[in-house]
């Protein structure tokens, strides 16, 4: 578990941005936001920094604000070829739980979770982070036992986790279908009550926001082509806004991680899919929780705008368009309203896909690579915008201190290799 050394760094991460008053912000809604102050400078690429960070996900740019605030590395630049969290930051569910099998697992996102529990207060943005709870059912015997199991582990690791049973369920979520008589019938399930929901823009905008009040610069619209190095060491990038030298690269672009390891020679054992999800029109609050079924593969919530949101398992084929083919949503929503019947009455508001990057054994890579200082944070699948602060905080360490710490290490490349995987692939049956 997290060491003396990850605790303090968690400690400090506070208080290092600029404070916006009630007072400017009646002032430019008054003015009609005429002079609304940027929430980040639209910096141009300078020709050398400390490190570069490729992609303006979540990930990215969290590892980009704990450089900065924990490491007091702030000549460095966030290169984004589009828009901040226009990846899978801003696609996803934005489930956030910790209640993982192994060991591994649950440091890392035990740790994130720790960190998303004062983010809003570090970060001075409120990214209405919601601790609803996360409720994931259990449709056979089978399912149960299994699911008694997981909640051992995830106690044993101190981390919150509760079966319970069919009469708990009906009273904690009361539209649930508990009709014996389905398909799928509601057996059971386990909760994580300190799991739940962030606005997940605002999570990319708020750590932006931070990062960019202590120096860093972040480039949009400026896509990266190549990885120059000099032998076996890193010594810039090539971007579409021309060369920037660098002896530190940090590369956390979700999806398209093969293609930048590619650029470098390496080949990662990661796989893009296209991972689908969909919000009906919004009504008012009824599902005041994360309910998640793997045997029927089907997630939803609601969002604080009202709309329901239903997400499934990946597209079963490898691509990079950002869209998924129609039987995923069918299959869906077929579940969702066996288990939520009143859905059948709402209208789809918006459908959508992103790319994720699945590993062999459902767990991420946070890793140093072959050429020095060239690290990769990717792999995170189905399931990474609940790892966001506490990937980006591990990984800022990494790039810093050139050795993984006490979390990051059992998610080097090298386990590829010598056999230690990581199967999470249990809490990945729909991993959100
Ligand atoms: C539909 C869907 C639902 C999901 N639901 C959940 C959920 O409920 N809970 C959960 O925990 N996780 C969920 N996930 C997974 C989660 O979204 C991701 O694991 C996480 O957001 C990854 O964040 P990131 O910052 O690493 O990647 P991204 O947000 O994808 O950021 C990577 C960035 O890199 C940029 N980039 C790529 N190539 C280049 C280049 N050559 N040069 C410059 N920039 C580049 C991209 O434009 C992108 O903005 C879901 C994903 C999807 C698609």
């Amino acid at each position: 578990m997290a060491g003396a050394s990850i605790d303090r760094g968690i400690k400090a991460v506070t208080g290092k941005q600029k404070r916006y008053s009630v007072f400017s912000l009646a002032k430019n809604a008054s003015s009609y936001h005429q002079n609304w102050q940027q929430a980040w400078r639209h910096a141009e690429p300078k020709p050398e920094y400390d490190a570069v960070i490729i992609g303006g996900g979540g990930h990215g740019l969290a590892t980009a604000y704990y450089l900065a605030s924990v490491h007091n590395m702030t000549n460095i630049a966030v290169i984004e070829k589009g828009w901040l969290g226009g990846g899978n930051t801003g696609r996803n569910t934005t489930i956030i739980r910790s209640n993982y099998l192994w060991d591994e697992s649950a440091a890392i996102y035990e740790h994130a979770l720790k960190l998303w529990e004062g983010l809003a207060q570090d970060l001075n943005f409120n990214i209405m982070f919601s601790q609803r709870g996360v409720l994931t059912i259990a449709h056979s015997e089978h399912e149960l036992k299994e699911m008694s199991r997981r909640v051992h582990a995830i106690r044993l690791n101190g981390i919150d986790s509760e079966v319970l049973g069919p009469d708990e369920i009906a009273k904690f979520v009361p539209c649930i279908n508990m009709d014996q008589s389905i398909r799928y019938p509601v057996m059971g399930g386990f909760l994580q009550q300190r799991g739940g929901t962030a606005r997940h823009d605002a999570v990319a905008w708020g750590y932006a926001r931070a990062a960019d009040d202590m120096g860093v610069d972040i480039i949009q619209n400026c896509e990266v082509t190549g990885l120059k190095r000099s032998g076996r060491r890193i010594t810039g990038i090539q971007t579409t806004k021309g060369f920037i030298k660098t002896r530190k690269v940090g590369c956390v672009v979700a999806g398209h991680s093969s293609l930048l390891a590619e650029m470098a020679g390496i080949h990662l054992p990661i796989a893009s899919r296209p991972l689908q999800a969909l919000v009906s029109e919004p009504i008012k609050p009824v599902l005041d929780t994360v309910i998640m079924s793997n045997a029927v593969h089907m997630y939803i919530s609601q969002s604080d705008k009202g709309e329901m949101v239903l997400g499934a398992g990946v597209d079963k084929y490898n691509s990079y368009a950002q869209r998924g083919s129609f039987p995923v949503p069918e299959h869906m929503i077929a579940a969702a309203v066996e288990l939520f019947p009143f859905l059948s009455r709402l209208r789809m508001l918006r459908h959508w896909g992103g790319i994720v990057d699945t590993c062999p054994d459902a767990s991420p890579i946070i890793s140093k690579t072959d050429i020095d200082g060239l690290y990769f944070n990717c792999g995170w699948g189905t399931g990474g915008f609940k790892a966001t602060p506490g990937s980006g905080h591990v990984f800022a360490d990494l790039i810093a201190q050139d050795r993984p710490n006490a979390i990051a290490a059992p998610y080097a490349l090298s386990r590829f290799e010598t056999g230690l995987l990581i199967d999470e692939h249990g809490a990945a049956g729909v991993a959100h």
